[in-house]
């Protein structure tokens, strides 16, 4: 009999944030490959005697290619294992579940996928930052700006929608994702919020504006992974430092 494969969100980081799905789904599996952006913390879930493979993929780093982590969960499933492919944040926002779905599907292999709070979200909300607000921003778009050329984003229908902008994997291409954004129409004082290791105890965040993006990352030494949330509502700091202050991280 074919076993499964459940593409399982781990989210941001903090192990609370984890769903009781997810939970319950590790507690049954026999293999689980693990994104290099899993807390490790969340791995005391996983049943007793599963196999642990890590298959960390960060961009630039040394990494396991895809086909082979496709290839793998396949063969496990076939020999009727339950593998659990846990993934940082959402499996569907920029963690290509989409085409382990599709590799999956091709194999006549059974799959479901378990939602992850993902970063983006979880980067703004503890930094205190609402994605939406009534009067600042009637939407939200989540966009990565790792692509490079063929599907760099189109700056200049974002501009004109005046949502909140999402920005996964910016940190390193914050130079050119600043030029492309000023280029394309928005104002230089957009104000931009950059959260560093979203709901860990190392989060840090900074507060700047698209004119000084990029010198404001490299002051503050701000590296990966770190989410930009850019657009009116990043003006705002609902109570953050008092919360901080009370230690309830
Ligand atoms: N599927 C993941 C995204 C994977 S792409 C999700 O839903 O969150 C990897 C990018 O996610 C990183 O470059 C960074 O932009 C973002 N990211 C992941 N974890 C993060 C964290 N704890 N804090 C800030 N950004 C994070």
């Amino acid at each position: 009999m074919s076993g499964k494969v459940w593409l399982v969100g781990a989210g941001p980081g903090d192990p609370e944030l984890l769903t009781l799905k997810a939970l319950r789904v590790l507690s049954t599996a026999d293999v689980v490959l693990v994104d290099d952006l899993v807390n490790r913390a969340i791995l005391v879930h996983v049943r007793e005697g599963a196999r642990v493979v890590r298959v960390g993929k960060r961009g630039g780093c040394k990494s396991t290619p895809q086909e082979f982590i496709e290839r793998l969960m396949i063969a496990e499933a076939k020999a009727g294992r339950i593998v659990i492919r846990l993934k940082g944040g959402d499996p569907f926002i920029f963690g290509r579940g989409g085409e382990e779905a599709d590799a999956l599907g091709r194999a006549g292999i059974e799959w479901e996928v378990v939602n992850g709070i993902t970063s983006g979200l979880a980067a703004a909300s503890a930094a205190g930052v609402p994605l939406t607000h009534r009067d600042m921003a009637q939407g939200v778009v989540f966009v990565t700006a790792h692509a490079t050329g063929v599907n760099e984003p189109d700056w200049a229908a974002l501009v004109r929608t005046r949502m909140t902008l999402v920005v996964y994997m910016g940190v390193a291409r914050c130079a050119a994702v600043e030029r492309a954004m000023l280029d394309a129409g928005f104002k230089s004082w957009t104000p931009v919020l950059i959260v560093e290791n979203a709901s860990l105890p190392r989060q840090r965040q900074v507060r700047t504006s698209l004119e000084r993006l990029s010198q404001d990352i490299a002051a503050n030494g701000i590296g990966s992974p770190a989410i930009m949330v850019i657009g009116e509502v990043a003006r705002q700091q609902h109570a953050l430092e008092q919360r901080h202050s009370q230690g309830s991280r």
